[in-house]
């Protein structure tokens, strides 16, 4: 069974609840990462199971669950979000290009329910995703 397979196996068991995630624990920094930036707003840090020479995630630290929640008040937020992963990438020499994910829902193989862009680098991309 391939890596990719079972993360869309986990995406599909995942459940939206009121329980904080595992991003949460690494906001508040109660289980390690690798972080890679961190303002007042939002933290980057490595993905554990890296599916590019250079995979990053950023997040919020307010825990919006999905983008499908986010609403017309975080609109800076999102925008922050967006600028921060590119200013990382450049940090990360991805000036060749790279690619930006954000898995919502199930359909979407969404695994944790804390809003993420992933930014995948390091190599040429192929599309259309799986
Ligand atoms: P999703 O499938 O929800 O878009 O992505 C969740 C991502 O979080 C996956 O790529 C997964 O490898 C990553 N991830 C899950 N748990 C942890 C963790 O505890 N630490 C880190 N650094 N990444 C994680």
């Amino acid at each position: 069974r391939s890596l990719l397979s079972d993360e869309v196996e986990k995406a599909k068991g995942a459940k939206k609840t009121a329980e904080p995630t595992i991003f949460s624990k690494i906001v508040d920094k109660s289980i390690p990462a690798d972080i890679i930036y961190e303002d007042e707003q939002c933290l980057a840090f490595r993905d554990v199971s890296p599916q590019a020479p250079v995979h990053f995630l950023v997040i919020p630290k307010s825990p919006i669950p999905g983008l499908s929640d986010a609403q017309d008040t975080d609109l800076q937020l999102l925008g922050h979000l967006l600028l921060t992963a590119k200013r990382v990438a450049e940090r990360e020499d991805l000036s060749n290009g790279y690619r930006l994910v954000i898995n919502n829902g199930p359909d979407g193989a969404q695994s944790v329910y804390h809003l993420h862009i992933h930014i995948l680098g390091g190599r040429q991309m192929s599309w259309p995703p799986g």
